[in-house]
């Protein structure tokens, strides 16, 4: 029973300054977020210890009688919380339960359809060397110049590729689906569909954003990233898909699930129910209008710096450096010196290669969760603008940055 920084130090000093990293900097990558201390708690916990194959009440293992308990409690939660029929709580990820999804509903050689990667797509998707797209024949729709999802451009390749299933979901896109217009045309072609809400799941659970559910016969998510839970996947479906979703998980994907996770993932669900948390939600769609804001106003224009599909409604929002001298990488490392940690994204037909890019994805979970309000958020959305101009000053910046970060301690108990 020794502890980790007498056991391990060189792991634990990493695990420290990561702890310090998250405290003393400004979070922005849009899928992070900063899970409560119970839900890191129940992760740690001795559950994983234990193996569980099977599904609670049908397990191929003995010893299941209390992670049962926990695998039901998270199951009927998440059943709860969006209003689903059916729950598999066991997907180690996103992408794992996007591929349980999949092989679920497709044979190998069938077509589908995703949101080409290049204009917000995830690489479940479809991208060329995922699974997606070695397994699957894939016919990828985009968005057009006003930067939302062509819906007439899903509807002609639908018609024309005949697709098993469509794909509706986003890792970068800062608006919403018309979730009701992919049902109608997946049902005049015949074809599965699909809403992969990872990004927006912790909008929908506060009301803050349209549901798929109902017209999705699958929703899979992650439950790190709006959720604000632990590392993990999840796959709703009708009761009529339960059988194929559950066995393509377990046994077709995954051994023995991770009931430490699922039991982190229970507690979420719980906080997810909470006004607390809906209030949270609603701070970061404020958080992400306001940055989307400050950065379509002249003095950022006359530097290049422009906002994708000219806002947001959502949690992020999707910087467009085609005109700035800053390219994507660029930008990046000039947010991180001064503390604000973000992601470059590639933006629709973009110039510069993918691992440059011209965009910043930006989202403001992580900061709602610390509890950031409309003022903080104006700050930051200043400091970042100010950050993009040729002008920067870093040390005046990184001291903004500071004072923000002490304002709302993250972990305060932790060391
Ligand atoms: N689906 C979407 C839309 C995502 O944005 C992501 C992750 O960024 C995933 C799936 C994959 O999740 P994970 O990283 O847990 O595999």
């Amino acid at each position: 029973n020794t502890p980790l920084h007498e056991l391990d130090p060189a792991v634990a000093a990493a695990v420290d300054a990561e702890l310090h990293r998250q405290q003393s900097t400004l979070e922005m990558i849009a899928s992070e977020n900063f899970a409560p201390v119970a839900v890191m708690e129940a992760q740690g916990s001795v559950l994983t210890n234990k193996y569980a194959e099977g599904y609670p009440g049908r397990r191929y293992y003995g010893g299941c009688e209390h992670v049962d308990v926990i695998e039901q409690i998270a199951i009927d939660r998440v059943k709860e919380l969006f209003g689903a029929e059916h729950a598999n709580v066991q997907p180690h990820s996103g992408a794992q339960a996007n591929a349980a999804a999949m092989f679920a509903l497709l044979k190998p050689g069938d077509t589908i359809m995703g949101l080409n990667l290049a204009h917000g797509g995830h690489l479940t998707h479809g991208m060329k060397i995922n699974f997606s797209g070695k397994l699957y024949n894939v016919v990828a729709y985009h968005v057009g110049d006003d930067g939302r999802v062509d819906m007439a451009e899903v509807e002609r390749l639908a018609k024309e590729s005949k697709p098993k299933l469509i794909v509706a979901g986003w890792s970068a896109y800062p608006r919403q689906l018309d979730f009701a217009a992919f049902r109608r045309i997946a049902d005049e072609v015949g074809a599965y569909l699909m809403v992969d809400m990872a990004h927006f799941a912790g909008l929908v659970a506060a009301g803050l954003h349209p549901n798929p559910v109902p017209h999705a016969h699958v929703v899979t998510t992650t439950t790190h990233k709006t959720l604000g839970g632990p590392r993990g996947g999840v796959i709703l479906s009708t009761a009529e898909l339960a059988k194929k979703i559950n066995s393509a998980v377990f046994p077709g994907q995954q051994g023995g699930p991770l009931e430490h996770v699922v039991a982190a993932k229970a507690v979420a669900f719980k906080v997810c129910a909470s006004e607390e948390f809906k209030e949270r939600q609603r701070r970061t769609l404020e958080g992400a209008r306001i940055l989307a804001e400050r950065l379509v106003k002249d003095d950022v224009r006359a530097v290049g710096v422009d906002v994708l599909s000219g806002g947001t409604d959502v949690h992020l929002v999707l910087v467009d450096l085609r005109d700035s001298e800053l390219d994507g990488q660029q930008a990046e490392d000039r947010l991180h010196e001064v503390g604000i940690t973000v992601n470059r994204n590639a933006v629709p037909n973009d110039p510069r290669p993918p691992m440059v890019t011209s965009g910043l994805r930006i989202g403001t979970p992580a900061l709602a969760t610390r509890g950031f309000t409309a003022e903080d958020f104006t700050e930051v959305a200043d400091v970042i603008a100010e950050t993009l101009k040729p002008s920067y000053d870093v040390e005046s910046l990184r001291a903004r940055v500071t004072a923000l970060a002490e304002k709302h301690p993250l972990y305060p108990g932790l060391t």
